[in-house]
């Protein structure tokens, strides 16, 4: 598999242990952001040349890819340049119908991404936040959940996987409670798209967020997935080209969603680069890529509870989270550990992966993390354990 990642093909002594943050690019995506950007480069939507015409056919065939990656339709698909501007188009545009009594419901878990544009919110509107506690276990209480609902509660956003204990919400309990006040579901999916195509119909949600370059694509562009009724009323976040219908000194007409929400040139090589890794994804088999990502997972949380003065946030339990495992190392500092790490060739992050409020929930300052992707392997997970017990040895 690695074989098929040009960067991991090019230096086989990394281990890439970061893929939560960024995930290495799928050689097929960057084939096709080459093909497209020397075969098809022009803008999209204003051009009648067959140049113009084969971007514009490139653009909106990557939407029917993302489409097809979330079980959705085409005309729901609006791109952006990644998970935090789609969290932050859903707080601008579904939060200006908002007003001081409306509540919103997040969580302790959540990446900053999905907080603070909440907090936002609330500075702008005078909306109230509600929080979900997190168990010790990492997992979302979601026995809280009827107690923070309320009538008022228009929207409950979440995140899908948590991009610190890997943990994985049970989106059936939240719709059901959602739908029991009238609130509007909204995932944070940036950490799940690694780990295979989503159902957003099954799931029952309103919307969902993520990244291309954390599944395989390019950076630069990301998803915004909103069901056709909500999109269809919701007013534009960013004016400027291509997002209007008329213009005038007096005011102007909103064009059709998904394009209201796509103001300017849009992210056109990444969509496509996007929509590659997509379709790769697509064709995978996923059951067995995910039972190889929980045994690779199950042997990292064995060798990790054998280190003295090691604590790994959340469950230990494999089948309980996507392969994101962060943990703290009595006395030692995360950069510390990441610096040893990394001049053994491991590529892991330290710090507090910006979810200051998880972190805070956990009484924990900082961590060093290692997310697993499906390139990862038994080597990868043995040097790791080694190069922990290396750095207990030397930094201790
Ligand atoms: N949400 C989660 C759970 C994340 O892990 C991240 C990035 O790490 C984001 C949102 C933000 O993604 P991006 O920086 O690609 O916008």
């Amino acid at each position: 598999m690695k074989s098929e990642f040009p960067l991991l093909a090019a230096q086989p002594g990394l281990h890439y242990l970061d893929s939560a943050a960024t995930a290495q690019i799928h050689r097929g995506a960057l084939d096709a952001v080459l093909r497209h950007e020397t075969g098809s480069r022009a803008n999209v939507m204003r051009g009648t040349y067959a140049l113009a015409e084969a971007a514009d056919q490139a653009y909106e065939s990557a939407r029917t890819s993302a489409a097809r990656f979330l079980n959705a339709a085409a005309d729901e698909i609006v791109f952006t340049s990644g998970a935090t501007a789609a969290l932050n188009l859903v707080a601008h545009a579904f939060g200006a119908g908002l007003q001081a009594g409306d509540r919103v419901l997040v969580s302790q878990a959540e990446h900053h991404s999905n907080f603070v544009p909440w907090l936002m919110l609330r500075e702008r509107q005078g909306i109230a936040l509600d929080i979900l506690p997190l168990r010790p276990d990492g997992q979302l209480d979601l026995d809280r959940l009827p107690e923070l609902l309320h009538d008022q509660t228009r929207l409950v956003a979440l995140t899908h996987c948590s991009n610190v204990t890997g943990a994985v919400t049970d989106v059936a309990a939240v719709v059901d409670a959602a739908r029991r006040v009238g609130a509007k579901v909204l995932l944070d999916g940036a950490q799940a798209v690694q780990h295979g195509p989503q159902d957003v119909r099954v799931m029952g949600i309103d919307f969902y967020a993520f990244s291309g370059h954390k599944c395989f694509a390019p950076g630069g562009v990301g998803v915004l997935w909103a069901r056709r009724e909500l999109l269809r009323d919701l007013p534009p976040f960013h004016g400027g080209g291509g997002m209007v219908g008329e213009v005038g000194p007096g005011g102007f007409s909103w064009a059709e969603a998904p394009r209201r929400f796509e103001a300017g040139t849009p992210p056109i090589a990444q969509a496509v680069g996007l929509a590659a890794a997509l379709d790769w994804m697509m064709g995978l088999d996923w059951p067995r890529l995910r039972m190889r990502e929980a045994e690779l997972c199950a042997r990292l949380l064995d060798g990790l509870h054998d280190i003295r003065g090691l604590r790994v946030l959340g469950s230990m339990r494999a089948d309980r989270r996507a392969p994101i495992v962060s943990f703290e190392m009595a006395g030692l500092h995360p950069h510390d550990i990441c610096q040893v790490l990394d001049a053994r060739g491991l590529a892991l992050r330290g710090g507090h992966h910006c979810a200051q409020p998880l972190l805070a929930a956990l009484g924990v300052e900082a961590c060093t993390r290692a997310s697993l992707a499906l390139y990862n392997d038994a080597a990868d997970v043995a040097a790791l354990l080694d190069g922990l017990r290396h750095a207990a040895k030397v930094l201790r």
